[in-house]
């Protein structure tokens, strides 16, 4: 078998990394007294990607039972494709909405997203379900790291939450609320309510921060609030016009 080509592991500042798992990002903080917190996990296993995100960990010295505390930002399978391998190793307590955890419980179907055109795109794919120990309703802090917002920015999928870290000024994890694939923000190729999608976007140009880190695409390590700030007008116009399309 072919050596494996190493994986995209940046360190973005002192305490926080970034993997780069094929076409999607999970993150991951550290805190002297808290430990490793994983925010979000990669697309599922593939045969030609084996235990991406293990690799990614072993890159920078970590194993996967190293992991103290487990953050997803929605259920989606690019998100949480490789929880149950890092939950099962580790049993760090997973923290997730109410909604999104009864999908990764196998509770529920996986709800389909919708294309900016409308048509209906189905994420569900064969998984093993993983127990949320922390199941999240509504805005809370997370007690640790020095304090990890959990915002619900649903509309990508309806229990999405976008995470609000407090150091570095306030670090923006937006999960799919907006990608930056193109040179510019967007909203995501698929989304299950544009009406709650738009009231988000409006939500979090209200929020403080600096810089802004994305699932999908580039960060943006700068000027973060004021370049999500000029293009909200754009992306809530291209929500309302997926209002009057739904
Ligand atoms: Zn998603």
């Amino acid at each position: 078998m072919s050596e494996l080509e190493p994986l995209k592991v940046t360190q973005l500042d002192d305490d926080l990394y970034q993997f780069q798992l094929d076409f999607v990002h999970a993150f991951l903080i550290h805190d002297e007294t808290d430990g490793w917190i994983l925010i979000d996990a990669g697309f599922p296993v593939k045969p030609e990607h084996p235990n991406i995100l293990a690799r990614a960990l072993k890159q920078i010295g970590l194993r996967p039972c190293d992991i103290d505390q487990i953050i997803s930002t929605h259920s989606h399978p690019d998100h949480v494709g490789n929880l149950d391998l890092i939950e099962a190793q580790s049993h760090a307590p997973i923290w997730m909405n109410d909604v999104e955890a009864d999908v990764l419980e196998k509770r529920v179907p996986m709800r389909p997203v919708f294309t900016l055109t409308g048509g209906p795109s189905n994420l569900d794919h064969p998984r093993a379900a993983v127990p949320v120990s922390n199941r999240i309703t509504g805005e809370t802090q997370l007690p640790f790291a020095g304090g990890i917002d959990f915002v619900p920015t649903p509309g990508h999928s309806i229990g999405h939450c976008s995470l609000l870290w407090h150091r570095h000024g306030g670090v923006l994890f937006t999960g799919d609320l907006v990608v930056n694939e193109t040179g510019q923000l967007r909203m995501a190729a698929g989304n299950e309510n544009y009406d709650q999608e738009r009231e988000s976007l409006i939500k979090v140009g209200q929020l403080q921060f600096d810089p802004l880190l994305v699932s999908h695409g580039d960060d943006i390590l700068a000027d973060a609030a004021d370049i999500y700030r000029q293009a909200l007008p754009r992306l809530v116009a291209q929500a309302q016009q997926a209002i009057t399309i739904q």
